[in-house]
């Protein structure tokens, strides 16, 4: 196994910068969540931003805004998610790649 492939997912995030902006642009109707048989969240986002201790959880900052939640969601899961992308100059920006 090379070294790239231990790096860890927080060593991942910490590659990208993020901008916290104040208006949420992801919002959860986390009670449909809890009907949601296939919760393809938790599995479709590289940077985890969807985890499930007893309810879903989701917490944006990290998010590297490939919308794949949104997708998911709305075809697999109960439809819960609202998502646009962050207001000008905030949201993600890579350091580097
Ligand atoms: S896929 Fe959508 S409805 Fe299902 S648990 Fe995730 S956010 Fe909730």
């Amino acid at each position: 196994m090379s070294t790239e492939e231990n790096v860890t997912l927080d060593k991942r995030l910490m590659l990208i910068n993020f901008a916290k902006d104040p208006e949420p642009f992801i919002v959860v109707d986390t009670e449909k969540c809890n009907s949601c048989k296939t919760k393809p969240c938790l599995y479709i986002c590289p940077a985890e931003v969807y985890t499930w201790q007893e309810k879903l959880n989701y917490n944006t900052e990290g998010c590297m805004e490939t919308g794949a939640c949104l997708i998911v969601c709305h075809k697999l899961g109960a439809a819960a998610i609202t998502w646009k992308y962050p207001s000008g100059g905030k949201g993600v920006a890579f350091k580097s790649g």
